[in-house]
């Protein structure tokens, strides 16, 4: 909707009708002085009188019908800026936004050229709200619509149209790029950490793309379509994007099966945990071992972690499948030899729960498991969402002796000086890393430069995913502490063998 598309607005039809409602006043007025009064009135012949009362008549007229309009402008442009412009962002609103859709999707049936609509989500945005309090959440939203815009070429219509979520509709022709490299450039940029008033803010992003009018041409229609492609995009990992595929409303479907399945599943005891090795590259020892969950469901058989945890995090409940988790790996813990940890993955959701810090005692007093025997995996993105409070965290786990890692290093955005203010122990090198050194050199020196790192903190380091023999060696190389990969062992139910040390290799090995 435009402000002057309304055709009674348009400055010929008001000029007409102040000019009728004064014309049509002065002879009224004139009418009635004739009919109404005698030949003279004060002297003066009622001509004169009648042209003056007959001229106030038509002001009086003309202006009323001024106001109305002036009236009708102001409640308009009230309404207009209410619905259709974001008063945060200064963006188009949600309502808007539907209205440009439909535009561009008229346009481009009838030109052929294709425009995007880019659906971008700041993941898990409520949550950062939630922690880091709205003032703050406000700011955030301000300072990503203005980056928003200063990465948009010129003219480019954008919206909010979610909490943490915006829409940009990108005609082919303005893009700069092809549209795949467009949107990488984009969320590099739009993932770089926010500078708020209280902290730096890191955020994740996840882009769904969809192209009219190959996908559609009907507003809502689109704006759903790019919202699978936004989910599929978050289900893929940090700073992932999507374009609409047909599939993708089976994927959603699957979704919501999860999302409505996940509490009966919990009640049931559909959970279980397995256990991968990790050893110390030094002695060739196992070390300690990575708790990995296990969706078995009764029908359905094995659902994957990746295709479940998320959907956890979003509905909440993930919190208590991660205390079941803690609860159980501590008790399984109690059963390795005294060298040998366990290590918990810990949700970011998790992380930030206000007493996170005293389920972890309580859980160890419960199950009488030594601090020295339980490590906790916690991502950099989980530490840098309220940094203060992660801090604080972190040192009360140090304090209590726990072993923290920081999982996945390497894929935030985070500053490593930050990494200064945290108490933990090992870095996990994430495994996307390790797949690339054989091939490419540059990963390797991402490898070398985390040891170098590591040792400059003063903590160990641990690599993920190694494969073959050959990733093994130039992570000896490199000054790796700990290896955990397929070459070493998958991850498998706990079996415990109470062999003495010499013997034993890869414990959960059957
Ligand atoms: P993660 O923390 O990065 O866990 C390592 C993942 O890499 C595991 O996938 C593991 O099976 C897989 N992996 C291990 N070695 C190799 C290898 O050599 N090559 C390859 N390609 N992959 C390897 P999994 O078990 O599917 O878990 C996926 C993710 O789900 C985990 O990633 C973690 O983020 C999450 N997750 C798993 N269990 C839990 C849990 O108990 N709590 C929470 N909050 N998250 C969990
Ligand atoms: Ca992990
Ligand atoms: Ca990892």
């Amino acid at each position: 909707m435009q402000e002057t598309s309304h055709p009674f607005r348009t400055p010929v039809f008001r000029l007409l009708t102040i000019a009728a409602a004064g014309v049509g006043s002065f002879i009224i007025g004139l009418w009635g002085l004739r009919y109404g009064m005698g030949d003279q009135i004060a002297g003066m012949p009622s001509e004169v009188i009648g042209a003056i009362i007959a001229s106030l008549c038509a002001l009086a007229a003309a202006s009323s019908s001024l106001s109305f309009f002036a009236g009708v402008d102001e409640s308009a442009s009230y309404v207009f800026r209410e619905t259709q412009i974001d008063k945060l962002t200064g963006l188009n609103t949600r309502t808007a936004m539907i209205g440009k859709i439909a535009e561009a999707a008229i346009s481009t049936s009838k030109t052929g050229e294709p425009v995007y609509l880019i659906d971008i989500d700041i993941d898990r945005f409520k949550h950062i709200n939630d922690s880091i309090g709205y003032q703050q959440g406000d700011e955030l939203i301000k300072l990503f619509a203005e980056r928003l815009r200063e990465n948009l070429p010129e003219g480019i219509e954008t919206g909010r149209i979610g909490a943490g979520q915006f829409g940009v509709l990108l005609p082919d022709s303005k893009s700069p790029t092809p549209i795949n490299q467009f949107v990488e450039t984009l969320i590099e940029a739009m993932m770089k950490p926010y500078q708020l008033t209280t902290h730096l803010q890191s955020i994740n992003l996840s882009v769904g793309i969809v192209a009219m009018p190959k996908d559609g041409n009907d507003p809502i229609v689109l704006l759903r379509r790019s919202n699978l492609a936004l989910q599929q995009a978050r289900a893929l990992g940090v700073a992932s994007w999507a374009v609409f595929h047909p599939d993708m409303g089976k994927v959603a479907e699957h979704r919501q099966w999860v999302e409505s399945e996940l509490h009966s599943a919990f009640k049931r005891g559909d959970f279980e945990l397995h256990y991968q090795p990790q050893m110390d590259l030094t002695s060739q020892r196992v070390i300690g071992y990575e708790a990995l969950i296990r969706w078995r469901h009764p029908t359905r058989g094995m659902i994957a972690p990746m295709e479940f945890i998320p959907i956890a995090e979003e509905t909440g409940m993930i919190v208590p499948i991660g205390e079941w988790v803690l609860r159980k790996a501590c008790t399984d813990a109690c059963m390795l030899p005294d060298d040998c940890f366990v290590a918990v993955n810990i949700s970011p959701v998790q992380f930030m729960t206000k007493d996170f810090v005293s389920l972890v005692r309580t859980i160890m007093r419960e199950t009488g498991v030594k601090p020295a025997k339980l490590e906790l995996e916690v991502t950099e993105t989980a530490m840098m969402q309220d940094r203060e409070r992660a801090a604080k965290v972190l040192k009360e786990l140090s304090e209590m002796g726990i072993s923290v890692a920081v999982d996945d290093f390497g894929t935030g955005y985070s500053n490593l000086s930050y990494l200064i203010d945290f108490s933990f122990q090992k870095l996990k090198i994430d495994r996307s890393f390790v797949a690339r050194m054989e091939n490419d050199s540059s990963s390797g020196a991402v490898v070398s430069t985390i040891v170098g790192l590591s040792r400059a903190l003063g903590v160990h380091t641990i690599a993920e995913g190694v494969e073959t023999e050959s990733q093994a060696t130039l992570l000896r190389a490199a000054g790796c502490d700990v290896v955990q990969g397929y070459f070493y062992g998958r991850p498998e139910p706990l079996v415990i063998n109470h062999a003495p040390e010499a013997e034993r290799k890869v414990v959960n090995l059957h």
